[in-house]
């Protein structure tokens, strides 16, 4: 089966609830504190496993207790660790999550061993670009690794998938190195710059995206579904109807499983479908990684 490389972020999420989000300068007793994994490049790489992808992780982590935990639960997903180093000194990247009563959250990330992770340790898994066929990254690595693994992957003819989160304003000399981006709206306007009012205005800021050389994107829009755009074309694709109960990792399912659809040889219709059930299975359970459906949940949902 073909492999796929994610280049990302592995973090240990820790969850806490509280009545009421502290105020400055204010302590507020919270509950049910949770260690969860998570990161970005580490919940796409579960969603692709799960649905039956081949996947390596190129990333960082401290060498402590919460590193070892995030390489042991990628392993029971079965996702080769081998190129996920160990940086001495820096700690691994943390999300420190509050949620609220109306399950309101504040976050915030600090991304420790995920921002060590350097040109040279790309260069350390060569092997992994060269051998997969297709290469997913996101944005919460050094900018300067993502460019350079967009350089390298080009070069070597692999396809690019990027989901921009979470979004900031990238040079040309990025962009035109992606083959399909998957932004959200807010993502989407931030890359573009163009403020988005209404549908039209999507189109428009795609628009200015292709111009710099992206060949393709998948726009996700929530519970609307997403929106699909090429040069040439665009498409609407409704989402799936289900019980919503927690939309968290919604997007990484996505990313994920567009990434399992396509080095599967599906076409991006086929695929868009595969993604939109993957996408609408993962907000009907909580939390990131342990909504991330398997790919016999899929084949199961009717939708
Ligand atoms: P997150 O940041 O929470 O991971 P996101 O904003 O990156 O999410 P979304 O656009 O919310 O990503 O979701 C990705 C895809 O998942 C959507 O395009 C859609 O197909 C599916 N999806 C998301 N929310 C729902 C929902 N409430 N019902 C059905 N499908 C959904």
């Amino acid at each position: 089966m073909k492999k796929i490389a994610v280049i990302g972020s592995l973090n240990m999420d820790l969850v806490v609830n509280v009545e009421k989000m502290p105020k400055v300068g204010q302590t507020v007793i919270g509950s049910n504190f949770k260690e969860v994994p998570g990161g970005k490049g580490a919940n796409q790489a579960v969603a692709m496993a799960r649905l039956g992808g081949k996947v390596y992780m190129i990333g960082k982590v401290g060498n402590d207790g919460f590193g070892k935990t995030l390489i042991d639960s990628l392993k029971k997903d079965e996702i080769n660790v081998d190129y996920i180093k160990k940086e001495e000194n820096t700690p691994t990247g943390v999300a420190l999550i509050t949620v609220n009563k109306d399950a309101d959250n504040s976050i915030v990330v600090a991304p420790g061993a995920n921002y060590k992770l350097s040109k040279e340790d790309i260069d350390d898994s060569i092997k992994v670009l060269e051998e997969c066929s297709i290469v997913v990254l996101q944005l919460e690595t050094p900018i300067d690794t993502v460019k350079y693994v967009l350089e390298k992957s080009k070069s070597l003819n692999k396809y690019t998938i990027l989901n921009p989160a979470p979004a900031i304003k990238l040079e040309d000399e990025i962009i035109k190195h992606v083959d399909l981006l998957t932004p959200n709206e807010t993502e989407l306007e931030i890359l573009s710059g163009v403020e988005i009012k209404k549908e039209e205005d999507i189109l428009i800021a795609a628009k200015v995206l292709i111009d710099k050389g992206v060949k393709e994107l998948i726009v996700t829009l929530g519970e609307k579904g997403s929106l699909y755009i090429n040069k040439d074309t665009y498409k609407m694709h409704k989402s799936y109807k289900v019980k919503a109960v927690d939309t968290t990792a919604a997007g990484d399912s996505f990313t994920g499983a567009i990434a399992v659809a396509l080095v599967n040889k599906k076409n991006i219709e086929e695929s868009i479908d595969f993604a939109s059930k993957v996408g609408a299975l993962s907000v009907t359970k909580e939390g990131a990684q342990s909504s991330l459906p398997y790919l016999k949940e899929v084949i199961d949902f009717k939708g």
